[in-house]
């Protein structure tokens, strides 16, 4: 009989059978608060009608287009509804199905454009798991071990994450003023600009540890691809779409790129993904160099038009906002005296938990038990960190108050 590959681990027992909201159900009835909705997918929550009826109304018209062939409407839509939320000046958008096929485009047009081959990556990101999304993350040997030699031209850059260098008793300034001066030594060291086509950067460390970025540090990231025609990618595939209690991720700090990447809550939950860039940039690289048979798949595209009407009716932005601080809060509450939790931290509801051993090593295994113990209570929640040492709260923006209370005190529990 075939079965799943052991390649396919997952982090909890659950068999779903139906999602609702926040709440995923398996056969036998029982019910979980879903902290993790799909790696941050389900922005609207499991199901949302709206999006349903949107999804089914286009599957009984047009399924599949195909955009190399025909323009169907909801591509056309959604690319008119795109232009409501993206940053002024990124007017040309291009799809493709995951955040990697995203990092990958971006890549693409960023080397076509400058003629350039090296992209300096941060310490920590995650751009995905095909081989040039995998050859720009550095967030965990696991997704690049085993199967060298990875694409060349990637260059690491540290990103200014204090939690790394806790032991020196640094701050944010510090960490930042480090960043900077370690990448303005890598230019004149390993990637000259005239080798550099781009900075690639996450608003917020996601798969690294939920970690935020600075102002400072993003504006030092702007001076110096200003100075050196250097394009500067922001990577929103988990920090867009109102995640972090503001529409991008990039808006906490007045970061503005050259190339946008989105995806995951765009849809709630169907594969759709793209970047976005100025007409000028776009026209850079050709037809043809970028895309796929699924790109913009038609129910993908309304399916994304109603997720995006449902999170401005629906205030989502401000709820994560709201319910974002709620949680940190009541996180911070929780693990008041707990020597072995190092930090709760995060903006919005991408809110992160790091637990640290006695002797100041990663709590891996802390967190893994505390993941473990709140789903046996039901509460399904993520690990993320270099060393896995994080636990992650990543709810569907439609939480309400008292579901943030409800896992709270299950999280509470479980510790
Ligand atoms: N970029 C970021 C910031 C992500 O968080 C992810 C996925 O978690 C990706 C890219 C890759 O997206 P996908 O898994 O859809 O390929």
């Amino acid at each position: 009989m075939t079965q799943l590959s052991p390649l396919l681990k997952q982090a909890t027992p659950v068999v779903a059978s139906r999602g609702e909201g926040v709440y995923l159900y398996d056969d036998g009835g029982t019910r979980y608060l879903d902290f993790t909705a799909g790696i941050g997918v389900t922005s609207t929550g499991h199901c949302h009608p709206k999006v349903v009826a949107a999804a089914q109304q286009q599957v009984g018209t047009l399924i599949h287009g195909q955009y190399t062939t025909v323009m169907h409407r909801p591509l056309q839509q959604l690319t008119q509804r795109l232009s409501e939320v993206l940053p002024a000046g990124l007017d040309s958008v291009f799809f493709s199905n995951s955040g990697s096929e995203a990092a990958e485009a971006a890549l693409r047009l960023a080397r076509q454009a400058t003629g350039r081959p090296n992209i300096v990556v941060f310490q920590g990101g995650f751009h995905g798991r095909t081989v040039a999304a995998a050859s720009m993350t550095t967030s965990g040997t696991k997704f690049r071990a085993g199967f060298s030699p990875l694409m060349g031209g990637v260059v690491v850059s540290p990103f200014p994450n204090p939690s790394h260098y806790r032991r020196y008793g640094w701050d944010q300034d510090q960490a930042t003023d480090f960043a900077l001066r370690e990448l303005d030594l890598l230019l004149n060291t390993q990637s000259a600009p005239a080798d550099t086509a781009a900075f690639l950067v996450e608003p917020v460390l996601g798969e690294g540890g939920y970690v935020p970025g600075h102002e400072r540090f993003f504006a030092g990231l702007r001076e110096r691809a200003d100075a050196h025609g250097i394009l500067l990618i922001v990577d929103e595939v988990q920090t867009g779409f109102g995640r972090t209690g503001r529409f991008w991720g990039q808006d906490h700090f007045g970061l503005v790129p050259d190339i946008q990447m989105f995806a995951k809550g765009i849809a709630s939950g169907f594969p759709i993904s793209g970047i976005a860039a100025s007409e000028q940039l776009m026209a850079k690289a050709w037809p043809g160099s970028q895309g796929g048979t699924y790109g913009a798949n038609a129910v993908a595209c309304a399916a994304a038009l109603a997720t995006l009407e449902v999170i401005a009716e629906e205030h989502l932005v401000e709820n994560s906002q709201a319910r974002g601080e709620q949680l940190r809060s009541r996180l911070r509450e929780a693990t008041q005296g707990y020597t072995q939790v190092a930090e709760v931290r995060g903006l919005g509801l991408m809110v992160g938990v790091e637990f640290i051993n006695d002797d100041g090593t990663p709590g891996t295994a802390l967190a893994a038990a505390v993941q473990q113990e709140a789903a046996r209570r039901g509460l399904l929640l993520l690990t993320c960190g270099p060393w896995t040492e994080v636990v992650r709260f990543i709810p569907a923006l439609v939480v309400s108050q008292q579901q943030v209370e409800d896992a709270a005190g299950i999280f509470s529990a479980a510790l």
